[in-house]
């Protein structure tokens, strides 16, 4: 961290400053200019509260230089993290796809889905017994009897199974059931269940938030590996821009970014992002063009039923044939 002295400021002001930061347990290192002094802060500045130096007399602006993100960070682990569900390995070489419907809706339909996307090529099921709905209106999920569907469905076809939770009281419950815990882009920032689903110990698939920044959503990680958790896999499900024509805008520029800041591997959800089952096949070549290490898509048996987001599930034969084009797209930017 550097403090940056106002122009001409008394000496009386920088003493103090510096006199403060020591007294925080921070070496110095005072550079005085002819117009300006600048201090640079010796330690790790992750735990200073930075805002009270600001308030100090003299001081104009403390700028941070390490990142307030320390476990998530690619300095703290240059090698890229393979996130391991079951047999599943998730940012590794292989790219992974994850399919089913956006909500467990009967044991018909998610056992029908689960054997159709795995034939198609699918790694895990998804499907969400506990919804996060924006109208209390609508259908708000299975609950358990959901997630022991999804359980079946697993049984029936050997996919692991990822599933949303949606509050610290179901942590337990849907940890039962299900491989992988999916925090939703709505709850992204709520820290209590983060901390609950860190200790866990369970994979987890972290959306990012529909308006947060990169840095916000890996502060978010940051909470689940302080909890001890380091089994987390990013997913960019879209972000809310000024665009009305697709339901999100997917922001491929995050994953080259996050792959930079960031050891954990990153997942895109086209479906998400889109809204729009058309666009979904060339979002996803692009998401893995740019190096995604997997997709997350909705697929629905008969989407023009679904009781969630039928508009932005394929088919399965659909997402079958995506699956094949997706994945010259990964042969070509030497994925398997
Ligand atoms: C979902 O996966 O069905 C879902 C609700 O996702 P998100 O939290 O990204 O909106
Ligand atoms: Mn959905």
């Amino acid at each position: 961290m550097v403090i940056v002295m106002q122009d001409h400021a008394a000496n009386e002001a920088i003493d103090e400053t510096v006199r403060r930061v020591k007294e925080m347990g921070y070496g110095v290192n005072v550079s005085r200019g002819e117009e300006r002094t600048v201090i640079g802060v010796l330690g790790d500045e992750r735990q200073i509260e930075w805002e009270h130096l600001e308030l100090l007399p003299g001081v104009e602006r403390v700028v941070r230089i390490l990142k307030p993100y320390k476990l998530t960070s690619r300095d703290a682990r240059p090698d890229s993290t393979v996130v391991r569900v079951g047999p599943v390995a998730i940012g590794g070489e292989a790219v992974v796809f994850i399919a089913g419907p956006c909500a467990v809706e009967s044991r018909e339909q998610i056992i029908e889905t689960a054997r159709a996307v795995k034939s198609a090529g699918a790694h895990m099921l998804r499907g969400g017994a506990y919804k996060p709905r924006s109208s209390p209106y609508s259908f708000q999920g299975m609950a358990e009897e959901g997630l022991k569907l999804l359980a079946e469905a697993r049984d029936a076809t050997g996919l692991p199974v990822v599933t949303e939770v949606m509050s610290l009281e179901q942590v337990e419950t849907v940890a039962r059931y299900a491989d992988m815990l999916q925090i939703g882009a709505r709850n992204m920032q709520n820290f209590p269940l983060l901390q609950e689903v860190g200790r866990s110990g369970h994979p987890v698939l972290l959306k990012r938030g529909i308006s947060a920044t990169i840095e916000e959503w890996l502060m978010a990680a940051e909470y689940l590996l302080a909890s001890g958790n380091a089994r987390v896999v990013l997913c960019e499900r879209g972000i809310r821009t000024f665009e009305t024509a697709t339901r999100n805008t997917t922001d491929i520029n995050a994953i080259p970014v996050v792959k930079r800041l960031s050891h954990l591997p990153v997942i895109v959800d086209p479906s998400h992002s889109t809204g729009k089952n058309e666009y979904i096949e060339s979002v996803s070549r692009a998401a893995i063009a740019a190096g995604a290490d997997g997709l997350i898509i909705e697929v629905h048996p008969h989407p023009d039923e679904a009781l969630s987001d039928g508009a932005q599930s394929l088919r399965p034969e659909a997402f079958a044939g995506a699956v094949v084009n997706i994945k010259r797209v990964a042969a070509a930017v030497g994925r398997k």
